[in-house]
């Protein structure tokens, strides 16, 4: 290993990602040093953070938020400045000195410093899966341009990436899947908690049990995307940049286990998994340290206890929100821009009680009838694309259409 400390910065850091993030980074304190830590809100968990890793910035929301912060740094005698805005975020994603970043800000708002850092040229260790699904080609054509390196930090990517050759995991680019002797990927789900639920009940689900995850403990947003199966939808958008897949490479099979978290079909026949207990700071230290491997205090997997690993074809009757994601993808354009625009104003509506669990598919399914056809050229029209999303989402909403 290097001398000096690889310097990160930790987007989103008082997040379910950005917590698990620093858990690795304190047991590994010669390893790695941190430049900047950022939060929407939250800011007493921000504060711990300052105090705990000594950042050279801490960035917030709005200039409120700074001040307040500011002052309660400064008392504490900490040297941690305090930024906000997103033009801070972008500052401290593609900073010189910087040679990581952890993109784990959840949704949209994501994509501009995701895609600073990749600009820049860092080694992006990518959590923010939104980025892909709103911008996967011109993310992509910023990484091979300026030579940064991309390590997926969602379980299922990072265990594609473990498997794949690495020729083609690092330079996905050069050739297709198939030239490089792969059939296809197999990206396993869980199901969520509402896989053996009755249909007839679904009008029913609450909050509270759509963020009660069987297997993982994650973000509130990401906790509903897995319940209605948009999350492996949005993955599956995700993989088709990330590893240069054709739709009809990719397959979802149902694992409810989560122990197998992808798996790798070859052209001689082989299928390669990679296994572990389901805890994020196996991807995240496996980014962190690539190529080489540490340890991030995860429990051993103990496949007695397991017992049994079962699978099964995903039902897209039950989830539609999965089969909206395949047609996005499909349709091309701004499409899944439109499909993640519309989702994340349909969670946050769930989310507030103002719209039913089958409402997120209904809501999503009719703002991407509605707004289609726009192009995905460059930045500018993709915002345009999300913009006019929301727009109808809200509109949506507002008509009372609950449509269940
Ligand atoms: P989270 O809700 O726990 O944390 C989100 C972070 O983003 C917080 O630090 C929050 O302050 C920040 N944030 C929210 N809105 C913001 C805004 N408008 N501007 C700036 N910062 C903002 O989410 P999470 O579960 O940690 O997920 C983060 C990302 O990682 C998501 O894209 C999610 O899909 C992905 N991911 C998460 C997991 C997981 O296990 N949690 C697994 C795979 C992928
Ligand atoms: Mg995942």
């Amino acid at each position: 290993m290097s001398a000096s400390p690889r310097t990160l910065t930790v987007l989103g850091s008082t997040g379910s990602i950005g917590v698990s993030t620093l858990d690795v980074v304190a047991r590994y304190p010669e390893r790695y040093r941190i430049h900047a830590l950022t939060g929407a809100t939250q800011l007493d968990r921000l504060f711990e953070q300052a105090q705990a890793f000594r950042p050279r910035f801490v960035v917030v929301l709005d200039e409120a938020s700074a001040e307040q912060l500011a002052t309660r740094l400064k008392a504490a005698g900490s040297q941690t400045e305090v930024l906000c805005g997103e033009a801070a975020l972008e500052q401290v994603a593609a900073a010189p000195e910087v040679c990581t970043v952890m993109a784990a800000i959840v949704g949209a708002a994501g994509m501009k410093p995701t895609l600073a850092a990749a600009r820049a040229g860092k080694r992006v260790l990518l959590a923010n899966k939104e980025t892909l699904v709103l911008a996967g080609r011109l993310f992509m054509d910023e990484v091979k341009a300026s030579g940064a390196e991309l390590l997926p930090i969602d379980s299922e990517h990072n265990a594609i990436f473990q498997v794949l050759p690495r020729a083609h995991r690092e330079h996905p680019y050069a050739q297709g899947l198939r030239e490089s002797g792969v059939k296809r990927i197999l990206l396993t789900a869980s199901g969520g908690p509402f896989r053996t639920r009755a249909l007839d009940t679904f009008a029913a689900i609450t909050p509270a049990e759509a963020v009660k995850h069987p297997n993982w403990s994650m973000g509130r947003k990401i906790s509903v995307d897995s319940a209605s199966m948009m999350n492996k939808g949005l993955e599956v958008i995700e993989a088709r940049w990330l590893f240069n897949a054709q739709p009809d490479e990719i397959s979802v099979v149902v694992h409810p286990q989560s122990i197998v978290h992808s798996m790798v079909e070859y052209a001689d026949g082989s299928v390669l998994a990679q296994m572990g207990s389901p805890d994020m700071r196996t991807p995240i230290a496996y980014g962190m340290a690539y190529p080489e491997r540490i340890d991030p205090g995860v429990k051993p997997l103990d496949l007695f206890s397991v017992g049994r690993l079962d699978f099964e074809a995903p039902d897209l009757a039950r989830f539609p929100c999965l089969r909206l994601a395949f047609e996005a993808l499909a349709a091309g354009g701004a499409a899944t821009a439109v499909l993640n625009a519309a989702n994340e104003v349909a969670v946050a509506a769930f989310l507030d009680g103002r719209l039913s669990f089958p409402g997120i598919a209904a809501l999503s399914e009719a703002v991407l009838e509605q707004v289609s056809g726009l192009p995905a050229g460059d930045l500018e029209s993709l915002l345009l694309a999300d913009g006019a999303a929301r727009e109808a989402a809200r509109a949506w909403l507002a008509r009372g259409e609950r449509a269940c």
